[in-house]
């Protein structure tokens, strides 16, 4: 992972306008210092997601979820740090020092080669639109999609043949080979030629909408029928998904997304008022997608074929959903009827058709979950033994112990047979959260969360304050961060936020109402007090230690009671 220095992260932040950024993608108002609205991370009806300006912070009093503009970007839009920070330095006109990217010739090759497949993307959409897209264009009217989907979606057209891109591109050697290298251009016996010929271009984007790859589909007879570009160091097709750039926030608008098999089906879907489709590129859905999936919305509905093929993908899809999976979540999957796909059912019956359909017959994971393992094991004693066997298994891949419980106990009660308990030993660590805090651990939260409130504070403890214990590792961890940072440091809780970006407490602690200073030497003198405690019940004190010790306790009694 890149190393930002800490002055150039504080640099992006300063630049960056966190309501301005969050405002882009949920409705915002104004309400008291802060700004309201409803949280993209959960469903609700009534705001409780909060932006604050003065402390450039988003915290959501539903779901705790919160941070900075960095946190927002990862979790909302599934970037990576480093692409946050160089997303947010490029929209503030920063440049990422070199030390931080210590192959710029690498970003510049690939901000080449993905301006390359802005152009050649261009070129595909103009055939299209030209004489030579006759073909093309007759496809996709036939499909019904209207001219203004066909310029959002920069649909295109291959025209039949060999050279079109060295035509359209220039035949520069340099620019042939780097059409090479995006997978558009391959070497044959007679020098390069055209990857994609004959075929109508889908341009696929990846999370920041720029085209990394393309697929095609073929107009005349032809094998394969549908053609990716290949892997290049941008273009992972496991990563990928149809139409996320363009639906992402329709998708979370809607509350509604639909993850179907092919490029027209969410095209399709689009057009009939449906922008909410996603598809895997040509191959069976992974966990990655999954994960992404589920990220945009946790009650995905996925449409397969009613065919032996589409319960196969249906199948696969489920697996890869179950280390992925939790109880927030609730995707369901719908059949079609045979020898329909979205597209087809989608002509025929119109948006609102489909969608009832979805509402009558998409069943939720679990009932997918057995009907597919009774499908599998077949009848009688044995069937239910082999039932109970992969049903064990499945369950071994689950992440979420509860949820997994209640599924075991489901496939108990069709096989009639003790499944394995397939939990997995848990560390016996308190748990944390607002709901079951201890009074001494919610006494240490508040102390620390005194001074993420205010990290000047760090100035006021005590001699031998570095050595309090908080018992809980993350808030030991998160304290001793808290007593080094500067002076200086400008941006002290987005620092601490970089450095814990996992812990939701910071953001909570940095918008909720500020303790003040009384409160917090109430809550040193306390911390201070077990401290004293804990060493004393420790031993192997010199006679000396013991009675400063206990010195001291009789003064905090005193302070405390005064
Ligand atoms: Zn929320």
């Amino acid at each position: 992972m890149a190393h930002f220095p800490s002055s150039f992260l504080d640099e992006v932040l300063s630049r960056t306008d966190i309501v301005e950024l969050i405002a882009h993608h949920v409705q915002l108002k104004k309400s008291g210092n802060n700004f309201m609205g409803l949280c993209p991370f959960h469903h609700e009806k009534s705001p409780s997601f909060s932006v604050s300006a003065d402390k450039q912070l988003f915290y959501c009093f539903g779901c705790g979820k919160g941070g900075g503009a960095f946190q927002f970007l990862m979790d909302h839009d599934g970037y990576s740090f480093p692409e946050v920070v160089e997303y947010l330095a490029e929209k503030a006109g920063l440049t990422v020092p070199q030390s931080a990217a210590p192959d710029a010739d690498e970003q510049a090759k690939r901000k080449r080669a993905l301006d390359l497949l802005d152009r050649v993307t261009e070129a595909f959409a103009k055939v299209l639109v030209a004489e030579e897209g006759l073909a093309g264009r007759d496809y996709f009217h036939r499909r019904k999609l209207p001219d203004d989907l066909i310029r959002k979606y920069r649909l295109g057209f291959a025209p039949p043949g060999y050279g079109f891109l060295a035509r359209s591109m220039g035949r520069d050697e340099r620019v042939l080979a780097q059409l090479e290298a995006v997978g558009l251009l391959f070497k044959g016996e007679r020098g390069y030629a055209d990857r994609f010929r004959g075929r109508v271009i889908f341009p696929i984007r990846d999370r920041r909408g720029q085209v990394v790859g393309f697929g095609g589909r073929i107009l005349d007879q032809g094998e394969p029928k549908y053609l990716n570009s290949p892997e290049t160091p941008f273009f992972h097709k496991s990563d990928l998904l149809y139409g996320f750039s363009e639906h992402r926030d329709e998708i979370r608008k809607r509350k509604l997304l639909l993850v179907v098999e092919g490029y027209m089906d969410v095209l399709a879907l689009a057009a009939h008022d449906l922008p909410v489709g996603l598809a895997p590129l040509g191959t069976a859905i992974g966990e990655r997608q999954v994960r992404e999936i589920l990220r945009l919305n946790d009650a995905p509905v996925f449409c397969f074929d009613g065919d032996r093929a589409g319960k196969q993908a249906s199948w696969r899809a489920l697996e890869r959903m179950l280390p992925v999976l939790d109880a927030e979540h609730g995707p369901r999957f719908l059949y079609l009827p045979e020898g329909e796909d979205p597209d087809s059912l989608l002509q025929r019956e119109g948006g609102a058709a489909f969608i009832q359909r979805i509402e009558n017959e998409a069943k939720p994971v679990l009932k997918t979950w057995i009907d597919g393992l009774l499908n599998l094991a077949g009848r009688g004693p044995e069937g239910r033994a082999r039932m109970a066997k992969k049903a064990d298994a499945m369950l071994a891949t689950m992440k979420d112990d509860y949820l997994r419980q209640a599924w075991r106990l489901e496939a108990e009660n069709v096989t009639k047979l003790h499944l394995k308990d397939a939990v997995k030993p848990r560390k016996a660590t308190p748990r944390r959260g607002i709901g079951g805090i201890a009074p001494d651990a919610k006494l240490r939260e508040d102390f620390v969360a005194a001074l993420v409130q205010n990290p000047a504070r760090v100035q006021a403890l005590p001699a031998g304050a570095e050595q309090f214990f908080l018992d809980d590792d993350g808030l030991n961890q998160l304290y001793t961060r808290v007593l080094h940072i500067s002076a200086d440091d400008k941006h002290p809780i987005q620092t601490l936020i970089n450095a814990f970006p996992e812990d939701e407490r910071i953001p909570r602690w940095a918008t909720q109402a500020e303790t003040t200073d009384d409160e917090f030497c109430g809550l040193l003198l306390a911390i201070e007090q077990e401290n004293i405690k804990r060493r004393l019940r420790q031993g192997d004190l010199s006679t000396e230690e013991i009675t400063r010790l206990k010195r001291r306790e009789i003064e905090i009694n005193r302070q405390r009671r005064g």
